[in-house]
């Protein structure tokens, strides 16, 4: 495929910072990469605490439970969102919740995440979608009148700002994604993020087999590895190096496709409100009579891969209980879809991308 929709930039001092760890031999979960990347990236996003871990959706799991959250807790959730941060929920034994999307930026919904909190709601998980924040002051109240948890899934925006302030900075505690297709990666890899120095404690614990702190392999909780090697740390290290660049790279692309698709009836995904949108996904909207498969069929073979949006989650079987509508969230899906977003595409290429969409 000449446009893939993703893949990763490792033009930085990745392959120096990986041969560091072969040549000393700390490639496991212990050595300074490890250290590091959790300092930098934490104070990269503005939180006191960071904690790395092996992916994005441990470190989902390990949010909910340094919260307490498990078997018979509610978790507010949009059903609009990438399967993990539904999961992740379903691993504590509590209860997903779905919520609607708005039709403007895309996010959850805070009107009905208010429809639907009863005496069993524990925390409401905000997911900024493809790199558009969420409705932070809305949720915000929302979670203090109501004494819940506010949990930030920023898998998908590292880099995205709501009112000049950094996702992932305004919950109790937030997570990060290095998988090698989002902003930054470390091959596989997760992070996260807190002020509540307790609440890391906790986290760290469960994240290393529930170790005591006072003995050797004494262990006083039924802890996980879910632990970051230092080989995938040394990666993340480098790629932070790149941030600055990555993110005013993917900001330009976003305007170019902007720029060449104003004038179509294609929808682009753009900023609504006073945020800072990181274009992890460039994503347009079809028009509801266009046949989403003959597009997509049509790019292929002009080397043009795209994706469909996520479908809801609340439509699939493995989470389908009682019929639930979700109007904006439906049609978003059926008509969403995910355009090649990796940061080295140049104008040409986007040129090339949106006359074959045009053309279509
Ligand atoms: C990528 C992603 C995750 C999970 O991250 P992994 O590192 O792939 O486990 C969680 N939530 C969202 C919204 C994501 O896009």
């Amino acid at each position: 495929m000449k446009y893939p929709v993703y893949q990763p930039s490792l033009n930085g001092n990745e392959k120096k910072y990986v041969n560091e760890c072969l040549d000393s031999s700390w490639i496991s979960s212990k050595g300074k990469f490890v250290n590091l990347f959790e300092d930098q990236f934490s104070n990269f996003v503005g939180t006191k605490y960071g904690t790395a871990v092996s992916n994005g959706t441990v470190a989902l799991h390990l949010a909910l439970l340094g919260l307490g959250i498990g078997e018979g807790d509610e978790v507010i959730v949009p059903t609009l969102t990438y399967i993990a941060s539904v999961n992740s929920i379903t691993y504590t034994n509590a209860k997903p919740v779905f919520v609607d999307s708005l039709e403007h930026t895309w996010q959850i919904d805070p009107e009905d995440v208010r429809r639907k909190i009863t005496s069993k709601t524990k925390a409401v998980m905000a997911v900024h979608l493809y790199g558009h924040p969420c409705n932070m002051e809305a949720l915000k109240k929302l979670c203090d009148d109501h004494n819940l948890f506010l949990i930030e899934d920023c898998a998908e925006a590292i880099g995205s700002k709501y009112k000049g302030q950094h996702v992932g900075t305004f919950g109790d505690v937030a997570t990060f994604s290095f998988y090698g297709n989002k902003t930054i990666t470390t091959g596989e890899g997760g992070m996260v993020l807190t002020n509540d120095g307790a609440l890391h404690d906790r986290i760290v614990h469960l994240k290393g087999q529930g170790l005591a702190k006072y003995r050797e392999y004494w262990h006083d909780a039924v802890g996980y590895n879910y632990r970051m090697t230092n080989i995938c740390a040394a990666i993340g290290v480098a790629q932070l190096e790149q941030i600055d660049s990555v993110l005013s790279k993917k900001r330009q692309i976003a305007d170019w496709y902007r720029e060449f698709l104003k004038d179509t009836p294609f929808v682009f995904h753009s900023e609504s409100g006073d945020v800072f949108h990181s274009y992890w996904m460039n994503t347009i909207l079809l028009p509801e009579e266009m046949d989403r498969d003959d597009l997509k069929q049509f790019l292929i073979d002009k080397g043009i891969e795209t994706r469909p949006m996520f479908y809801p989650i609340h439509t699939m079987p493995i989470y389908f209980k009682k019929y639930e509508k979700h109007q904006v969230a439906d049609r978003l899906a059926r008509r969403g879809m995910n355009l090649p977003s990796f940061p080295e595409l140049n104008r040409e290429d986007v040129l090339q991308i949106t006359t074959a969409l045009k053309t279509f």
